[in-house]
């Protein structure tokens, strides 16, 4: 399928969807009947009922052997009939849990998702098409598997790839700025590109919502040199990557010291509030995916950009690119994904309300409105029948193609007896938690969580980072025992009833217990696990740690420690 579309080929992709659907199975297993993988179960037919009736559902660790097998240089037909070309490294699940996919360097399909994703923009947001978006992008260093094959996160293989196609003009940051590897660097130089380019820009935006937060963090610090730098025209010595040097000079250009004036006196005012739409007056729109784990964020975006549509577009995973958000400037509660049948095949595990499975497995085209589904993928390299973990909510159909709200990971991420709380349960009870906080002009920008185990009995610990709305001179943060203390306690009354009633007097779950941390402690978190390989942009903030050494990180900036002083109502 050709990259240049235009809006009918959504049009044709959903109507069609369960021809699309039966085409990619029948492609993926005449590729691959023969595989090592597939062979045990179909012994080289490509029939597919077999498929379904033989082949087993799996999770990542029951192909992780196989993948390994590769990555250490084995014939890649174990797995594919298509060469394997690359490893996806994918951030992993809550658990911070690294893994590696397989793939193959065809990324057509998933460049066209993109596309469509970028014309449903144009056609939503008046003028789009006639800006320029300021989306920060970062790749990583590309590694190598024991064979030698390249391993990175997938947005790093794809914008290394042949077939990927630059935004160029539309963007406000040259592809040279993207492709350096030293973030701080990056980062840098991508604000200063947008800051001069600030009266095109019509979109501001990050993959995820908890990098566009970061670098609303690093704009706060390094404001006055940015400005000092559009001053003179002159970029700053410690940026040394010379091909950032190269294309931010030219973009540069001339001493502006207006422009100059104009960023300091917005940057200089007592509240940062609005200071997206103030610096970027065209902004339409802030996009960055603010579901599921992001969903934490959204009260310092809509902060930061004075209730601008807030756009998640695309849901994708290192398995697979899944869908795309039909209806952009839907509030993010309403955000669902329209699911592309190109892309992989699809199946789903219909799931109950706690995201156990309850065996029945249907086709994309086949699912039922208001039910509860994990995905499964069967993709062309090397994946067949595999758990996603990710559990959707089915809200509507696009033509055939069926809708899916995120609804959380599958997995717990909290457990101290035998409850189980998951992701969904704990944004559940920070979006209650955060009215004690805005009461007291408090904003929450970051946060993650623990079982801490070491008491007896074990508890609930969550790292928070709190920032002032107002800021004052000081910078100090000025916490009010009562308010913490009310905020653990909302806290406590929003987890589930089976939280509640071990949390009684005695009972088997001690009090929820608050550490508040310095300034800059996420962003740490966040450098901590990019030294450690993770992508910048598809880094989320994992909902739950549980290795020592990540806990280190936080323990050592901890400023003040506050716990819910009553048991929560059963
Ligand atoms: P990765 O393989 O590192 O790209 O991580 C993929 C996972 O990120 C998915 O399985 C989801 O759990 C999460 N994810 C990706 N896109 C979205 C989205 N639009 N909304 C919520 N979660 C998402």
């Amino acid at each position: 399928m050709s990259l240049s579309c235009d809006l009918s080929v959504l049009e044709e992709l959903t109507s069609n969807a369960k021809q699309i659907q039966d085409d990619v199975l029948t492609k993926i297993l005449k590729a691959n009947a023969n595989t090592e993988y597939l062979s045990r179960f179909l012994e080289g037919s490509s029939e597919k009922e077999l498929f379904k009736k033989n082949v087993p559902v799996v999770s990542y660790e029951d192909v992780k052997p196989y993948i390994d097998r590769v990555a250490n240089g084995e014939p890649s037909d174990i797995l594919s009939g298509k060469p394997i070309t690359a490893f996806f490294r994918s951030t992993g699940t809550s658990s911070g849990e690294k893994k590696i996919f397989p793939a193959n360097d065809n990324f057509e399909d998933i460049l066209l998702g993109l596309a469509l994703s970028s014309l449903i923009m144009s056609k939503h947001v008046d003028g789009y098409k006639q800006g320029k978006v300021m989306i920060f992008k970062f790749i990583q260093p590309i590694s190598t598997t024991p064979c030698g094959l390249p391993l990175a996160p997938s947005i790093t293989i794809i914008m290394k790839s042949k077939n990927y196609r630059s935004p160029g003009k539309r963007s406000t940051t040259p592809d040279e700025i993207i492709m350096c590897t030293d973030p701080k660097q990056s980062m840098y130089c991508q604000l200063l590109c947008g800051l001069v380019q600030r009266d095109e820009v019509v979109s501001v935006g990050a993959l995820f919502a908890s990098v566009l937060v970061q670098i609303i963090r690093i704009l706060e610090k390094y404001w006055k040199e940015l400005c000092s730098n559009i001053r003179s025209g002159r970029l700053s010595d410690w940026i040394t990557d010379h091909c950032c040097r190269d294309s931010v000079s030219i973009i540069l250009g001339e001493p502006n010291p207006e422009l100059a004036d104009l960023i300091e006196n917005e940057c200089g005012q007592e509240s940062w509030q609005g200071i997206v739409s103030r610096l970027w007056p065209k902004t339409k729109c802030v996009e960055t995916i603010v579901t599921g784990i992001m969903a934490q964020y959204i009260p310092a975006l809509e902060f930061y950009s004075d209730k601008l549509p807030i756009v998640s577009s695309i849901y994708g995973s290192s398995e697979t690119f899944f869908g795309l958000n039909v209806n952009p400037l839907c509030k993010p509660q309403h955000v669902s994904y329209t699911f592309l049948p190109n892309m992989s095949y699809f199946e789903f595990i219909h799931v109950d309300a706690d995201g156990e499975a309850t065996g029945e497995i249907v086709d994309l085209v086949d699912v039922k409105l208001g039910a509860y589904y994990e995905p499964l993928v069967t993709n062309y390299s090397g994946l067949y029948r595999c758990r996603v973990g990710d559990v959707l909510h089915v809200t509507g159909f696009y033509n055939n193609a069926p809708q899916f709200r995120f609804v959380r990971r599958k997995n717990t991420v909290l457990s101290i007896f035998v409850e189980s709380t998951t992701e969904e349960d704990v944004l559940k009870a920070l979006d209650r938690a955060t009215v004690v906080l805005e009461s007291s002009d408090l904003m929450l920008t970051g946060f993650t969580c623990f079982g801490d185990v070491s008491t007896v009995p074990g508890h609930y610990v969550f790292y928070l980072e709190l920032k002032a709305k107002v800021n004052n001179d000081t910078n100090v943060l000025l916490l009010d025992e009562k308010v913490l203390v009310e905020y653990c306690c909302v806290m406590e009354e929003s987890l589930s009833s089976f939280y509640r009633s071990l949390r009684r007097k005695d009972g088997p779950i001690g009090p929820l217990e608050v550490r508040v941390v310095q300034q800059g402690t996420f962003d740490s978190l966040m450098e901590f696990f990019v030294t450690r390989g993770a992508s910048i942009t598809q880094y989320k903030t994992p909902m739950c740690i549980n290795s020592a050494e990540t806990l280190k990180v936080l323990e050592d900036k901890v400023l003040a420690r506050f716990f819910s002083d009553k048991s929560p109502p059963t």
